[in-house]
């Protein structure tokens, strides 16, 4: 919770707010609480905002196709403002914008010399905006596109992919590692090994389900999530590639294969059983073209949908929450009150009662609620 926020609540409900506290210290064992992932789990949910690249494309500041942000170096104030907007919206998190920053995807742009200190840009800005706000600073890995398992080189270079990245993000200082977006459960223990490897910090490990049912190894998604807690993951699940409706299902039988926290971070899309993944989609009003990525402001996800994402995970006891590419604050701000919590942005959340025509307050004029039909 931001430091203001938490003021806010503490002067509003003195009592509870230091039970609350006072539980999250003993889960911590006395390890700083704000920046302790589980023991804020431990305590309920944590919201995590991602998708930062679709946002930044939509803004008008990365290039939708490679999806590198270039824009770390180009504008690093809207990177800030980015973080800073989800924190507002509800989100417990920020997660340093290091996804495709590794060494592939530099090297597809042409900008492989960049590659340390563009993640340095990225972790500098994420931990700026989590030591003001009083959230959690997480590092990212994420899927390298390279990893081929017949492939020993590349398996290798997946391996140092991982470890630089881990490097420079343990040397920021963060409190815990996403590891997001894999296809492969062979991708994601190369992941979470080299987070064990040079860190000590928790480690939030999720695959992204394409059409298949099955991840690229052949497994089911609980079968990969029941492998990675084995291999020491503290949080596993789903992020990514599906909306609520197609990820839910799956996050179920997660539930049941783990017993470590559950993660469930959809993109905020309506995917369909046909289309489950949000580059299946296709829009039938545009000679049924592939709506990825650019086309599917149509298959948007409204703020109520998201409402009740998050209830029904709560309920099942997945705690580790949030929304993918294609989020916006807004959607934040909906998983959040969906849980039962008043965010800073909640103050503007919706009032229609002094609507012009919906209106129900005593001052709206009648001669304008009369033509609410009409209008
Ligand atoms: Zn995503």
């Amino acid at each position: 919770m931001p430091v203001k926020a938490k003021k806010q609540a503490k002067s509003a409900k003195p009592q509870r707010a230091r039970v609350r506290v006072k539980q999250v210290k003993r889960a911590s064992k006395g390890r700083d609480v704000e920046r302790d992932l589980l023991g804020r789990l431990k305590a309920g949910a944590v919201i995590c905002a991602e998708g930062y690249v679709f946002e930044l494309e939509r803004r008008g500041y990365l290039q939708a196709g490679a999806f590198v942000p270039e824009v770390l170096f180009e504008h690093p104030e809207v990177v800030e403002q980015l973080h800073l907007d989800f924190v507002h919206a509800g989100s417990d998190v920020t997660e340093a914008l290091t996804y495709y920053v590794h060494r592939e995807k530099l090297r597809v742009i042409g900008r492989e010399k960049d590659l340390v200190p563009m993640n340095r840009a990225a972790l500098a800005i994420a931990r700026k905006v989590a030591r003001s706000t009083g959230t959690l600073f997480a590092g990212d890995l994420c899927n390298t596109n390279i990893y081929d398992p017949h492939d020993a080189q590349a398996i290798k270079e997946v391996e140092r992919i991982f470890d630089e990245q881990v490097g420079w993000a343990v040397e920021a200082g963060v409190d815990y590692f996403v590891a997001e977006t894999f296809a492969w459960v062979g991708e994601a223990e190369l992941a979470l090994k080299a987070i064990k490897r040079h860190s000590r910090v928790p480690a939030v490990v999720t695959f992204a389900m394409h059409q298949e049912a099955i991840l690229r190894d052949g497994l089911t998604p609980a079968e990969g999530c029941r492998r990675l807690e084995q291999a020491g993951a503290d949080v596993v699940g789903l992020n990514c590639h599906r909306g609520p409706a197609t990820m839910m299902p799956m996050i179920r039988d997660i539930r049941q294969a783990v017993k470590c926290h559950v993660a469930a971070l959809p993109v905020p899309y309506r995917t369909t059983t046909q289309q489950p993944s949000f580059m299946s989609l296709t829009d039938a009003c545009c000679n049924n073209q592939r709506a990825f990525p650019v086309g599917l402001d149509p298959f948007v996800a409204t703020r109520a949908e998201i409402f009740d994402f998050g209830r029904e995970a709560l309920a099942l006891d997945v705690r580790y929450l949030g929304v993918c590419c294609g989020a916006g604050p807004h959607h934040i701000r909906a998983l959040a009150e969906g849980i039962g919590r008043h965010p800073p942005a909640s103050r503007y959340s919706a009032d229609m009662s002094k609507h012009a025509f919906f209106g129900t307050d005593k001052m709206i004029r009648r001669i304008q609620t009369e033509y609410r039909d009409k209008a």
